[in-house]
C-alpha cells in the first residue's frame, strides 16, 4: 500500500506539475483515499489520504471514482479515405468525453486499409493534429501481404488483425487457414498478437427468410447462426496452439463457443477474448423489427446466450470490454428502410463505453475494481501498452474522473461522434464522466473539451520488441 497522508513525511519537498486527490482512488490494491501526483505526463508518488501542504497545485475530486482512463483496443475510425464515416478529430473527442484515454484503430474502414506499411504512413499522416487521446493502431493480414507483415510491424504496430469471414469491404478480404499459417508464425516472433473477427460462414447459408422480410430482426439472427462463430473459434484455437501465436478473439456474440475457449485456456494457450457492451446491454427479444441501429455482426443473441456471456466474463473467460465502434453515415444504416439486408453493420458507441458497462455490471453487483480489470488494465496488456490501464508508480498519467450514482439520459446534443447515431440514444445511464486525463493534462471537463490534441501515437519501440525498428519515421 503507498505511503499515508498521516505519516511522519515532510510534503513541503513533494514536488510536481500538480496533484489530484479523490476518496475514491481505483488503485490496484483496491479502493482508496489517495493523492496522486503528476510530473511529466507519469504519476510519480502515491499518498494515502489527502495531502494539504504539498509544493504544487492539489485538485480535489471529493468522492468522485478516479481510476485509469479507459482503453477501448477495438475502433473503426475510418480515416484517411472514410472520413465521412467518422475521423480522428470525432472519434478521439468522443473518446475523451467518455473516459477513454487510449483507443486502439482497426485497419478497415480506412481507405487504404492499413495492410502495408505505406498505407500506414498514410494513416500515421491522417492523424496530424487530431489526437485528442492517445491512438495505437493494428494492422492487416489479407490473403498475400504476408510479406508487409514485417514493414508494419516494425513502424509501430501493436498486432494484426484478419477476418475469417466477409469484411463487407472489398479491399479487406477475409484470410483462410493457408493465410494464417503464413501470418502467424512471423507475428508470433515478434510476440505481438493476431486479433480474429471469428465467423465462418455456412456454405450453404440461407438467408432466404431475411430475404423475404428483410426488417425481421429474427430473420436477420437466423441468416447469423452460433455455428458460424463456434467452428471459427476451433480454428482459432487450434492454430494459436500451433504456432504459439498470442490469438485474441474479437467480440465474441456465441456462448456456445465457450467451453472451447475455456478449454484452450485450460490448456495455458495464449488466448485472449473480447466482448462488446452491445452484447451484454441489449438481447435480441427486446430488439424491434425494422431498427438497423442494433445491426452488427455477429449479431446480438437472446437473453440466455447474453447472461452466459456475463458469467464468462466474471469467470474471466471473457478478458476484456471494447466498443467495436464502427459508426456509418445515416444513410448507409438504412435508417429510413429499416432494411436489415442492405444495411452497414455496426454499432456506433464509443462515447458511452464506461457508463453502459457501469450501468450493466451495476444491476449484477459488479465493482468499480472489476470495473478497471475489463476497461483499462487487460485490454492495456493485450496492445503490449506497459505504462497503461494501472493508476501506479511509473505509470503515465492517464486518468478519468467519474460519478457512479450520477444519471443521465443519452442524448444526441452530448454524441460527439461524427454522426449521432447510436442505439444508445435515449438510454437512462448511470456513470457521468466529469473529467479526462491524457498524458498527465486535464482535456476535459464537465462537458467541454479544455486541452485539444494531447495525445500521442502509441508505436512499438525497439526496445519492446527486441528487433530493428526504424523510431526516426515518427515525431
Ligand atoms: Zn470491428
Amino acid at each position: 500500500m503507498p505511503a499515508k497522508a498521516s505519516d511522519t513525511i515532510n510534503f513541503k519537498h513533494m514536488k510536481g506539475d500538480f496533484a489530484i486527490y479523490s476518496r475514491r482512488v481505483v488503485l490496484p490494491e483496491g479502493i482508496v483515499p489517495a493523492t496522486i501526483f503528476v510530473e511529466n505526463g507519469k504519476v510519480v508518488r502515491i499518498i494515502e489520504g489527502k495531502v494539504v501542504n504539498a509544493q504544487c497545485p492539489l485538485e480535489s475530486v471529493g468522492k468522485q471514482v478516479l481510476m485509469p482512463g479507459c482503453i477501448d483496443a477495438h475502433v473503426h475510425i475510418n480515416e484517411p479515405g472514410r472520413t465521412e464515416w467518422e475521423g480522428f478529430d470525432t472519434a478521439t473527442r468522443a473518446a475523451a468525453a467518455g473516459g477513454i484515454t487510449s483507443l486502439v484503430d482497426m485497419p478497415l474502414n480506412s481507405d487504404p486499409v492499413t495492410t502495408t506499411a505505406d498505407d500506414f504512413i498514410q494513416k500515421i499522416n491522417a492523424t496530424s493534429g487530431k489526437l485528442h487521446v492517445n491512438c495505437g493502431f493494428w494492422g492487416g493480414l489479407v490473403p498475400g501481404n504476408t510479406d508487409e507483415l514485417e514493414g508494419m510491424i516494425k513502424m509501430g504496430i501493436l498486432g494484426i488483425k484478419a477476418f475469417l469471414s466477409d469484411s463487407g469491404i472489398e479491399d479487406f478480404q477475409n484470410v483462410l487457414r493457408h493465410d494464417l499459417n503464413e501470418g502467424m508464425p512471423i507475428i508470433a516472433a515478434y510476440d505481438l498478437p493476431i486479433l480474429v473477427h471469428c465467423e465462418i460462414e455456412d456454405l450453404d447459408r440461407d438467408n432466404s427468410r431475411l430475404k423475404k422480410n428483410p426488417t425481421s430482426y429474427k430473420a436477420y439472427l437466423k441468416s447469423r447462426p452460433k455455428s458460424w462463430e463456434n467452428k471459427a473459434v476451433e480454428l482459432m484455437v487450434e492454430l494459436c496452439g500451433k504456432h504459439d501465436c498470442k490469438t485474441h478473439i474479437v467480440h465474441l456474440s456465441s456462448a456456445k463457443a465457450l467451453p472451447t475457449i475455456w478449454a484452450a485456456k485450460s490448456a495455458k494457450l495464449p488466448l485472449t477474448v473480447e466482448t462488446c457492451p452491445h452484447y451484454l446491454y441489449f438481447c435480441a427479444d427486446d430488439i424491434p423489427d425494422g431498427n438497423t441501429l442494433f445491426k452488427c455482426a455477429p449479431p446480438i443473441r437472446g437473453k440466455k446466450n447474453n447472461e452466459q456471456l456475463w458469467q464468462a466474463l466474471s469467470d474471466d473467460l471473457i478478458d476484456y470490454i471494447a466498443t467495436d465502434h464502427s459508426p456509418a453515415p445515416p444513410d448507409l444504416k438504412e435508417i429510413e428502410s429499416g432494411n436489415l439486408l442492405k444495411a452497414w453493420g455496426g454499432i456506433s458507441s464509443l462515447q458511452f463505453l464506461l457508463p453502459v458497462m457501469w450501468t450493466a455490471s451495476k444491476k449484477r453487483g459488479h465493482s468499480v475494481e472489476k470495473l478497471v480489470n475489463w476497461l483499462s488494465d487487460r485490454p492495456a496488456q493485450l496492445a503490449g501498452l506497459k505504462t497503461k490501464g494501472k493508476i501506479a508508480v511509473g505509470y503515465d498519467a492517464d486518468f478519468v474522473v467519474w460519478n457512479p450514482e450520477e444519471e443521465f439520459t443519452v442524448t444526441e446534443e452530448l454524441v460527439e461522434h461524427r454522426h449521432k447515431v447510436s442505439p444508445y440514444i435515449g438510454e437512462r445511464l448511470f456513470g457521468k464522466v466529469t473529467q479526462t486525463y491524457v498524458n498527465g493534462i486535464k482535456v476535459f471537463e464537465e462537458g467541454e473539451m479544455v486541452e485539444l490534441n494531447k495525445g500521442s501515437l502509441l508505436l512499438k519501440r525497439e526496445s519492446e520488441i527486441g528487433k530493428s525498428i526504424v523510431e526516426e519515421v515518427y515525431k
